[in-house]
């Protein structure tokens, strides 16, 4: 704080300077004195380590006019920045509330505050100026794509999907993938309330918003399983290899159980290989192995595995090659592959399994909206020898 009022000070003083100059020139016989007291008040309050007073006298000094609207803005954006948004708002609205300001500078600093007021979750009033600034026709993307902020962080989907298409045509580029996911949160709200009509409805949008919505096709296998209809899930779930092959981990655990329901673990088996064959992954190939292990015995599960793991390096292929080849060790060899699950474990214990490709955010829990840059689609399984 200190540092950034220090900054502040020649601005505040030639602001007062300034302010001193036309005084004098309105009236000769009476000098300014206005600089100097204010000045030296907001340097004690500083010295005295009275930060909240001093910046109070020196945005007083700062007088607002057409050569000081620009550092006012940047003040506040600053303090904002910095998370004094108590800070920020005052100096908006300060700005605000002057006369001579131009329609431009104006809207801007109705844009400004509306994003003070959103950082301090005052999201009505915020709404409230983004649409203000909407209605001058200036700042037109900044604040849909604020209004599409706010929506989503009230789960207010429909007017999220209104505005983000407004988005869309303002700045003439696609926001289908996510429009798509807002569909998706419909169907699930639709999906817990026991709505399927709802959810059905929501899932049609999403798939024609974004025909490689992989959401969407988890969420219409679910719903084809709570209808009873496990063949048309089976179709929603390897419809996701042909969307987004990233994702096709996740398809892999529910397509089995629907597999083993309809008694039809062999065709399962079949699909699998391909799979297998198809993709670089690990999870095709340890779903396959578990399978061969249960109907061919544990020999023929390593010997697949171990012609496997020549063709791809995967932490996960080696921990469950030493699983399977502990079963049948004794002696000196059980103790030495003991000792190397120990160390493979501990090498996949608390790793993540998603990451998000555009800022780098780590978990192992498939979230669609990113929590870390709030971006939709962007955490995937992670692939490379120690993820898929
Ligand atoms: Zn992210």
């Amino acid at each position: 704080m200190q540092g950034l009022l220090w900054l502040l000070l020649p601005v505040a003083a030639f602001s007062g300077w300034l302010a001193a100059r036309r005084e004098q020139r309105r009236n000769r016989r009476e000098p300014a004195r206005r600089l100097a007291p204010d000045y030296f008040k907001g340097i004690n309050y500083l010295l005295n380590e009275q930060p909240d007073k001093a910046i109070e006298v020196f945005i007083k000094m700062l007088e607002v006019d057409s050569e000081t609207v620009e550092t006012h803005l940047a003040l506040g954006n600053l303090f904002r920045k910095r998370g004094e948004v108590d800070r920020a708002i005052a100096i908006h609205q300060n700005l605000i509330a002057r006369t001579n300001l131009t329609d431009e500078e104006r809207t801007l600093a109705l844009l400004e505050l509306g994003i003070d007021f959103m950082k301090s979750g005052l999201l009505d009033r915020a709404e409230g100026l983004f649409n203000q600034v909407l209605g001058s026709g200036m700042y037109t993307r900044q604040a849909l794509s604020n209004l599409v902020d706010i929506y989503q962080q009230e789960q207010d989907w429909p007017r999220a999907i209104d505005y983000a298409r407004r988005l869309e045509t303002a700045r003439g580029k696609s926001l289908r993938q996510m429009i798509s996911h807002f569909y998706c949160e419909q169907a699930e709200e639709g999906l817990r309330a026991g709505d399927l009509r709802k959810a059905r409805q929501h899932i049609q949008s999403a798939m024609d918003e974004d025909p490689r919505c992989v959401r969407a096709s988890m969420l219409a296998a679910q719903v084809a399983q709570k209808d009873g209809d496990t063949e048309l899930a089976i179709r929603h779930y390897e419809r996701i290899e042909h969307q987004d092959e990233e994702f096709l981990p996740e398809a892999i655990e529910p397509l089995g159980r629907c597999y083993a329901a309809l008694g039809r673990s062999a065709e399962f088996f079949e699909y699998l290989n391909q799979l297998a064959s198809r993709h670089r992954g690990i999870t095709p190939v340890l779903a396959v192995t578990e399978m061969v292990a249960q109907r061919d015995g544990v020999a023929l599960a390593v010997e697949y595995l171990t012609a496997a793991l020549r063709k791809r390096t995967s932490t996960r292929g080696l921990d469950r090659l030493i699983h399977y080849t502990l079963m049948h060790a004794e002696g000196k060899e059980r103790e030495n592959l003991q000792l190397l699950q120990e160390f493979t474990s501990k090498l996949l214990e608390n790793k993540s399994v998603y990451r998000c490709n555009n800022c780098g955010f780590m978990g192992r829990l498939l979230h669609w909206q990113c929590p870390g840059c709030k971006r939709w689609n962007s955490v995937k399984p992670i692939h490379g020898i120690e993820g898929e």
